[in-house]
């Protein structure tokens, strides 16, 4: 199966209304469409990532350094390639991967993830098996949360939030993935709380602070809530203690703490394992350097004893999480607004029913790219 051409397509959508979580907003959804085109008719597609700033140098470098890598290629060699492309040199120019210009890592991991994740769908199709059971697949269906609950403007007694998490769990989700973070501890706890009354005990709930306090106020968080029977706090710290922090934090409560989604690679992934006391990972396939790299982690993972989660882009991540053991549970955005292009984008949506999603039968990534769609939103 030779590589023959590879094309690459940003997309932006604007978002109809903001959303707001622990330390950011959002506005737009972003992503990026890879294509691999070989010389027996397969052609790999993949779609995820959501870089605002970061997508148009992302492009550009699968276009001029890593497409070239990869032409008359065998595209089954995936580790073969994934290495060829991580141990190139990339000229950027003035300066280059250099120890401070941190944004060029970001940016050469998520354009290696673009290519790779591309390459396992063509993989997929080229040995006519769907994605999970080319990876090993463990199980058929995953328990599916949503994520949600983010601020609302004006909502003092919480019931606008009671009824968004009791119409996810109306529409069949298994749980709610909580902003934290931006409001007082106390008001943050009322929420929670409310959440939890809401939607009685059988609900999973994990609160996700998007890395908005220093250790003692996630700690204080933690332990006041800890009677709530939370399934996890997600990235409770600032950016700068993601070890020492998570570790106080990790010590300190019986809530498992996850972080991930912000490393970029398995060395990232085993510090925050072994120095930051992570009990899941939540890596990301489109952040942290594609399929092969998070089936790495997943493996030092269950070494560890450690759980896989995955942030966000459920077209891959159930794939993931269905092929491993130790896989939790698929995110995705149920409100129609904050996610258009999940909807918009995929011909074949997954069944998603009884709190599970159902992993599609057809091969590859199993969900097929409308053209339209991606012609509407490219942003090159
Ligand atoms: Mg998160």
């Amino acid at each position: 199966m030779k590589i023959e051409r590879v094309e690459i397509i940003p997309l932006e959508r604007s978002l109809d209304r903001e959303f707001v979580g622990g330390t950011y907003k959002i506005i737009s959804r972003n992503t990026i469409v890879t294509r691999i085109y070989t010389d027996v008719g397969v052609v790999g597609e993949a779609f995820g990532g959501d870089e605002d700033r970061l997508q148009a140098p992302i492009v550009n470098l699968v276009r001029q350094h890593l497409a070239p890598l990869l032409i008359g290629e065998d595209g089954r060699n995936v580790e073969r390639l994934w290495e060829k492309m991580f141990h190139s040199n990339v000229d950027l120019g003035n300066r280059a991967l250099h120890v401070l210009d941190l944004n060029h890592r970001a940016i050469l991991m998520q354009a290696i993830a673009a290519v790779d994740n591309a390459l396992w769908d063509a993989l997929g199709k080229y040995y006519q098996v769907p994605l999970y059971k080319l990876l090993g697949g463990y199980r058929d269906r995953l328990p599916v949360i949503a994520i949600g609950g983010y601020y609302y403007k004006g909502d003092p007694n919480h019931h606008a939030l009671q009824e968004e998490a009791l119409s996810y769990k109306e529409m069949g989700l298994a749980g709610l993935k909580l902003k934290v973070g931006r409001a007082t501890l106390e008001e943050d706890i009322a929420r929670t709380q409310a959440v939890r009354e809401a939607t009685g005990e059988e609900f999973i709930i994990a609160c996700d602070a998007n890395q908005a306090w220093e250790a003692q106020q996630a700690i204080q968080f933690c332990r006041l809530v800890e009677p709530l029977n939370i399934r996890w706090m997600e990235e409770p710290v600032r950016w700068y203690d993601q070890l020492d922090g998570l570790r106080q934090v990790s010590q300190a409560t019986s809530i498992p703490v996850v972080a991930g989604q912000g490393e970029i690679t398995r060395f990232g992934c085993r510090d925050l394992v072994l120095h930051g006391g992570v009990r899941i990972l939540n890596v990301d396939v489109t952040i942290a350097g594609g399929i092969t790299e998070w089936r790495r982690i997943a493996g030092m993972a269950s070494t560890l004893n450690v759980q896989m989660a995955h942030h966000e882009e459920a077209q891959i991540a159930m794939h993931l999480l269905a092929s491993v053991p130790h896989g939790l549970y698929v995110e995705i955005f149920p409100h129609p607004e904050r996610d258009p292009l999940w909807r918009e984008l995929p011909r074949h949506h997954p069944l998603i029913r009884d709190g599970h999603i159902h992993l599609p039968d057809r091969p590859g990534l199993g969900i097929e790219l409308d053209p339209l769609v991606i012609e509407r939103y490219r942003s090159d």
